[in-house]
């Protein structure tokens, strides 16, 4: 360390954001780390879709993006809620000492995180080539992605240069799906570059219930959550809501979900089930398999739904149990994303 503090303070901006214990284990989970707060992961439909035959994921079916094309990411793999069906490992249930709300000092630089992001995608999948049942065009197209999915894990909008990160992505044309929480109004309002669709997770339909499954980390999340669906309904984008629905927990209260559509105003949403993996298996989550529901279950629940709202169930993904509800006429016909690469 030099006295006049300068290779101090370059080590210390280089330090990274995330606990090398958290980081370890999230690697044994097929995370794939680029920067200090970024990750990417591949998911089964990416995989299974570079293979001759392979299927897509709903996404494929609903929007038209090519599953294998896809990279699963985030950049901000902290988060502010501990949702009790989050598949992720959340630092305070393991006894990690890390306060991933007041964690982060220096930030990636966007081009870096996306130049990181595809080449990691590229190393991820470079294994794939020597199997006999992959569809080598596809892999080929693979190693140039064209859509990212920022979902994977946390909650994106941490990270503070997201205009410009998206910017990035489609300046390279890869269309973005950008996952957020509902929590960070502020940010909200600060995004004035807008992802190819900008979702919001729809946890539960009143505040009892929010609170009890997404054991927030902040004050005033409920009311925080309201604030951030009028600026969601003016953000002039694709927008979608995504339910996650777990049996005998939230399955209850349309009318609360109809309200919050009324409000948000998306063009979509998508109704799923709960699917028990990962952190959501933990005794203390209190959640339990049988909670999962049924595609029975999931559709009659998103018919309710749109019956409530004056939206319209206009397609069904089966082994991702996910149904999706449009608004109207307009916004059933219009689903299908031509983002040129
Ligand atoms: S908001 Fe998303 S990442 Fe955060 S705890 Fe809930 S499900 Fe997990």
């Amino acid at each position: 360390m030099r006295k006049d503090g300068v290779l101090e303070n370059r080590m210390e901006s280089e330090k990274p954001h995330v606990p090398e214990e958290l980081t370890s284990r999230m690697r044994k989970q097929g995370y794939h780390f680029v920067g200090r707060h970024s990750a990417a992961k591949i998911c089964r439909y990416s995989a299974n879709s570079m293979e001759k035959n392979g299927k897509g994921c709903y996404k494929h079916k609903f929007y038209g993006i090519g599953s294998h094309r896809c990279i699963q990411a985030t950049p901000a793999i902290g988060c502010n809620l501990a949702c009790r069906f989050c598949w992720r490992i959340i630092p305070e249930e393991e006894g990690f000492k890390w306060n991933e709300i007041n964690a982060m000092g220096d930030w990636d630089d966007p081009v870096k995180i996306v130049d990181g992001l595809v080449e990691e995608q590229k190393k991820i999948i470079s294994g794939y080539k020597g199997k006999k049942t992959v569809d080598l065009k596809r892999w080929k197209e693979a190693n140039d992605p064209a859509h990212v999915a920022l979902s994977l894990t946390g909650e994106p909008l941490f990270y503070p240069k997201m205009n410009e990160l998206i910017s990035e992505f489609h300046r390279r044309k890869i269309s973005t799906f950008l996952v957020t929480n509902g929590t960070m109004a502020h940010a909200l309002e600060n995004l004035t570059t807008l992802p190819t669709q900008l979702y919001v997770s729809i946890q539960a339909p009143d505040q009892e219930l929010y609170e009890k499954i997404t054991r927030p980390k902040t004050a005033a999340a409920w009311k925080n959550f309201q604030k951030f669906l009028d600026i969601f309904s003016k953000k002039s984008t694709r927008r979608v809501f995504r339910l996650t629905l777990i049996k005998n927990l939230n399955m209850v209260n349309p009318e609360g979900y109809a309200e919050l559509i009324k409000k948000g105003k998306p063009h979509y949403v998508e109704v799923k089930g709960f699917v028990f993996v990962g952190g959501a298996r933990r005794d203390d989550r209190g959640l339990s398999y049988g909670q999962m529901p049924n595609e029975e279950d999931i559709r009659e629940f998103a018919v309710r739904i749109a019956e409530l709202s004056g939206y319209k169930m206009v397609d069904y993904h089966e082994s991702s149990k996910v149904a999706l509800l449009a608004a109207d006429e307009k916004a059933a016909g219009d689903r299908i994303i031509n983002f040129e690469k």
